[in-house]
């Protein structure tokens, strides 16, 4: 750290959309560089910090994106509901192991990194450790162990609801749907 303008780069976004697609999932999305680096995380992301979540390393997706709520009409890419399931802002936490920071676009690179999330159910560090599996696409989302852990919470279960509308998967899709919008038959 050790002052200087901002390389740190506190109060940039975080969003994590639930995706009832083809399989349900969550998409954990750091504003990086102008984008939103994301993540696919099949089982969300855990409170517990011996839950180990894997999250697939997906194609970056433009800051506006992370506004989206609504349905994506079948045939198209990630068809299906998306609900904002958290969002707020992070300030990255990543260090080597000397202790030292590191800046979030070089952590990610190395394969290593660390956030802090201040959202509405989430709140804390969080680990992006990534493997070798599938061509390196494949990390891990650990929650680190601070005052946000806590093993007994279980936020995806009990707190499925959108923190923007309120809705769940089901009413983003009642009322966004093809099917919310009966106009007429056939569509
Ligand atoms: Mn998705």
């Amino acid at each position: 750290m050790s002052g200087g303008s901002g390389g740190c780069g506190d109060g940039r976004r975080f969003v994590i959309h639930k995706h009832d697609a083809r399989t349900l999932h969550y998409d954990l999305r750091l504003e990086v560089g102008g984008v939103l680096r994301s993540w696919a995380v099949p089982k969300g992301p855990s409170t517990d910090p011996r839950e180990k979540r894997l999250a697939v390393a997906v194609e970056d997706h433009p800051l506006e994106y992370g506004d989206f709520e609504g349905v994506i009409p079948e045939g198209e890419y990630g068809a299906g509901t998306v609900l904002i399931w958290d969002a707020g802002t992070y300030r990255n936490i990543s260090h080597d192991d000397q202790g030292e920071d590191v800046p979030l676009d070089d952590a990610l690179e190395k394969g290593r990194a660390a956030v802090w999330l201040a959202g509405e159910k989430l709140e804390g560090g969080y680990a992006l450790l990534r493997t070798k599996r599938n061509e390196g696409k494949d990390w891990l989302l650990v929650k680190m162990d601070d005052e946000g852990a806590d093993a007994r919470r279980d936020p995806t279960s009990t707190q499925p609801a959108s923190v923007v509308s309120g809705r769940t998967v089901d009413e983003v899709a009642d009322e966004e749907g093809p099917d919310g919008r009966e106009d007429g038959e056939g569509r």
